[in-house]
This record gives structure tokens, C-alpha cells and sequence, in this order.
């Protein structure tokens, strides 16, 4: 019996490292330190399993539910958080929601004058219904840290609020269709500063054009309803620096102009 257990506690292991390479996976370090992908490729067990199927793509007419007047005509009748967290609990156009848990909408302080915005919820968000709990968010809140900032005084966001099944990315469509409660939120919240985590906020709200290693650690403002001009900066996601870490020096050099934005603007020392 105890063979059997461990046998498919492996074979899921072996599905799970399988699927990350196939996503892409660069490395496969542990807390030591030791890079295990040459070896995991080598070895027979890998071949022993088949690969797990990627989640499909949502079809692009799953996405399209609900157009995006009705979703703007809704956005337009919110007045505070409340609403716009009530709107998203009733909001019935994203199939993500079908197949998440918990909506994640936000964490930290609503008076808090800067805001994070990440991608979208992984499954220890979706469990718990905040943003950044899991392996990554423990890195973020070191990133916080490192700049005297902590999770009481800033606000967190993901672009999208509902896990996306797999962990896949969010489609465009999807983006496109909740791209207005996104605004919203950052209208409603009004930071000083924005910060963008990672290639999908940055290109959600940035509108770059090509990767997030060409366009991090620039300023620009974004409009956001009535609020004008919010300067914008995007960073390295931490679930990237997870795999890379020797690009931490890079989101330090983005921590370092964040502090320093903040302590020109007087906010949050
Ligand atoms: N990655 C994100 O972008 N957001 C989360 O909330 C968790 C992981």
C-alpha cells in the first residue's frame, strides 16, 4: 500500500515538473541553490510518465458573454469599493469565475497611496481570496520589506480577480472584457504611485510593446478614470525571480526608484 501512495504522490510530482518545462520552466532550483533541470531531463523517471495535458484555451467566444458597453454602463453606477466588489461577485461575463474559488480582490490598505497590480490570482490565492500568499507572495513581501514598505501600508491588485484554471495566463479577451473594473479600482483607490508587477500588468497598463526585461524601471503616468497622470513604473514578477534570481538585482534597482518616488512625493516613509 505504502509503495502504491508513493508511486503516484511521484508520478504527480513528475507530471507537475514535466508541465512546468513545457510552460517554460528555466530552472528547477531548490532553497540550496543547485540547478536540477539537466538532471531531471536525463533521468529515466521523466520518461516513465506521460505528459499532463495544458489546460485548453477558452474558445474566444466563451469570452464574449457579455459585451463590453454593458460591462462600461455597469462600471459607470459604482460610487466606492463596496460596489465595485459587489459588482464583480454578481458579474456573471468571465467563465474564470466558474472555475475559481474565491474572487481575489485586493489586499492591504484602501488609504494606502501606492498600489501594486500583478497578474492574476495562482492557487494559493484562490484558495485563501487574497493576492500573493503563495511561494511568490512570500518573495513579494520581501520586496516590500526591502524598501521600509509592508503590506498595512500599500494596495494590492491583480489584473485579473479570478484564478485562470491551470494557471494558465489570461487570454487578451479576458483582459480586455475586465479591463474596466481594473480602472475603476485604481480610479476608486486614487494612489500617488502605480506599480506594475510583471509583463501582464505592465502591457495591460503600459501599453509597451515587447518584454518586461526592455521596459522595467521606466516612469510613465497612466489615466485612470478622473484620476490623471498617475506615474507608473513596472518591476520584475516574483514568480519570474523565483526561477531567475540572479535578476533580483534588476527589481532592486526598480525597488530603489520606487522608494525614492515615494520619498519626493512625502508619502508612506
Ligand atoms: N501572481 C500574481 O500575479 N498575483 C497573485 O496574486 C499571485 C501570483
Amino acid at each position: 500500500m505504502a509503495n502504491i501512495d508513493k508511486n503516484q504522490t511521484l508520478e504527480k510530482l513528475v507530471y507537475q515538473l514535466k508541465w512546468q518545462l513545457e510552460l517554460g520552466a528555466e530552472a528547477m532550483v531548490s532553497d540550496i541553490g543547485y540547478d536540477r533541470k539537466k538532471d531531471f531531463i536525463k533521468s529515466e523517471v521523466i520518461n516513465s510518465f506521460p505528459i499532463l495535458p495544458i489546460p485548453p484555451k477558452p474558445q474566444a467566444h466563451l469570452q464574449h458573454n457579455v459585451n463590453n458597453n454593458h460591462v462600461e454602463k455597469l462600471i459607470l453606477s459604482i460610487k466606492d469599493l463596496k460596489e465595485l466588489k459587489g459588482a464583480l461577485e454578481n458579474f456573471e461575463g468571465s467563465d474564470l469565475k466558474k472555475t475559481a474559488t474565491n474572487l481575489v480582490f485586493s489586499d492591504g490598505s484602501e488609504n494606502s497611496k501606492i498600489m501594486f497590480v500583478g497578474e492574476a490570482p495562482g492557487s494559493e490565492e484562490d484558495r485563501e481570496g487574497k493576492p500573493f500568499v503563495g511561494l511568490s507572495g512570500d518573495l513579494f513581501n520581501r520586496m516590500l520589506k526591502a524598501i521600509n514598505l509592508d503590506r498595512s501600508n500599500v494596495y494590492i491588485i491583480n489584473v485579473i480577480p479570478w484564478r485562470p484554471p491551470g494557471n494558465r495566463n489570461p487570454t487578451d479577451e479576458e483582459i480586455k472584457l475586465l479591463l474596466p473594473f481594473l480602472i475603476k479600482h485604481i480610479e476608486l483607490i486614487k494612489p500617488s504611485i502605480l506599480v506594475a508587477i510583471g509583463g501582464t500588468a505592465a502591457k495591460t497598463l503600459m501599453k509597451i510593446k515587447g518584454g518586461i526585461l526592455r521596459h522595467r524601471g521606466v516612469w510613465s503616468t497612466l489615466d485612470a478614470g478622473l484620476i490623471k497622470n498617475i506615474p507608473i513604473i513596472s518591476t520584475l514578477h516574483p514568480t519570474y525571480l523565483l526561477k531567475a534570481p540572479n535578476q533580483k538585482k534588476l527589481a532592486w534597482e526598480d525597488l530603489k526608484m520606487i522608494r525614492q518616488k515615494l520619498n519626493q512625493l512625502n508619502v508612506i516613509n
